[in-house]
């Protein structure tokens, strides 16, 4: 299942609430934003950022742990965001907080205040990944958020983290299917990454934690993919949004600035694969959807030459009259 649009508004709060820095975190350099903006400050933002013309936009307070923020704080930037609501500038507030600060009470609260999305940067359900992640909460944390955001009528988004220290490919397959089972709305998936700044580089320096190369961060996320679409959970963004000053920091790590287009063409180059077992000819046409002919085909072309190297077979990739997530194959 893809995404449905939704125009976001971000508004980037970085480190603002955090308790403490978790290792692979330095918003500074991943979301290049240095400083929380203020209420005020992020009304002039808003003013100049909304308009009648996006009424339906969600204004997003991201990059810190909103609901940790003092609440005289915290409702200023709430109140600020709903004013554009009651102008009609805006339809409702998401924000991203951490799984040990929210409760049923909090999130009734925001539920109140014109928030309709929560998304809990749950990272990993395996306690030992967590603390060596220096995250401070628990996998037991993040069920206990989970349901306190559902109960509260909020929508769920969860945030997970590939290739962290300690973690493996089976256990967060583990964490996977754990997050399957909490129902989340949408989520996100991202494989760790060292920048610097982080006390994960100081770690890597250290030789104390070996990134995933991006070959096993791709298998890995597509794998996670496909889990979460099976069970009808919507995956809306599969790696951290490239940028100049995410390249610039960055150390090692599997960062590829397409990395979720990769993810989409191995989840393709599966399913080619096993339809083409059951298919006898010396060479096949694989017709798919125009809006997927990238996925299909693979960055230059590289799903092709796996294809004919893997069955072989000549392989071409057409655009056609594939519905999306399909395609037929022909002699
Ligand atoms: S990962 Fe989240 S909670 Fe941890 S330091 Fe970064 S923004 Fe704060």
């Amino acid at each position: 299942m893809r995404a449905v649009k939704e125009t976001i508004v971000p508004v980037f709060i970085p480190h603002k609430g955090c308790p403490h820095l978790c290792v692979f975190c330095n918003q500074k350099n991943i979301s290049g934003a240095y400083k929380a903006p203020s209420p005020e400050e992020v009304r002039d933002y808003l003013s100049g950022a909304l308009s009648h013309e996006n009424s339906d936009a969600t204004i997003a307070f991201y990059g810190g742990t909103f609901t940790a923020i003092p609440w005289p704080e915290q409702e200023k930037y709430l109140s600020v965001a709903s004013e554009f609501i009651d102008m009609g500038f805006a339809s409702g507030i998401r924000l991203s907080t951490r799984p040990d600060e929210i409760d049923a009470e909090r999130a009734r609260v925001l539920k109140e205040h014109n928030v309709k999305t929560v998304e809990l940067g749950v990272q990993s359900m395996d306690d030992s990944v967590l603390e060596k992640a220096g995250r401070g909460h628990t996998g037991a944390d993040a069920m206990r958020a989970a349901k306190a955001v559902k109960d509260a009528g909020l929508e769920l988004g969860i945030q997970l983290m590939a290739g962290l220290p300690g973690d493996s490919g089976e256990r967060f397959l583990y964490t996977v299917s754990d997050t399957v089972r909490l129902q989340p709305h949408f989520v996100r998936i991202y494989p760790a990454l060292v920048v610097e700044g982080s006390a994960l580089a100081d770690m890597w320096r250290r030789g104390e934690c070996v990134p995933l190369s991006l070959l096993e961060a791709v298998e890995l996320c597509a794998q996670a993919v496909g889990m979460f679409e099976a069970a009808g959970i919507m995956v809306i963004r599969i790696g951290l949004q490239p940028g100049e000053d995410l390249e610039k920091s960055l150390l090692a790590g599997p960062y590829h600035p397409a990395f979720g287009h990769l993810v989409r063409s191995r989840i393709a180059l599966r399913k080619m694969l096993g339809a083409l077992e059951n298919f006898s000819g010396e060479s096949a046409e694989i017709v798919v959807n125009p809006r997927e002919l990238s996925v299909y085909k693979g960055i230059r072309n590289a799903n092709v030459r796996e294809l004919e190297k893997s069955t072989g077979r000549k392989i071409k990739i057409s655009p056609g009259d594939a519905d999306f997530g399909t395609f037929k194959i022909r002699p």
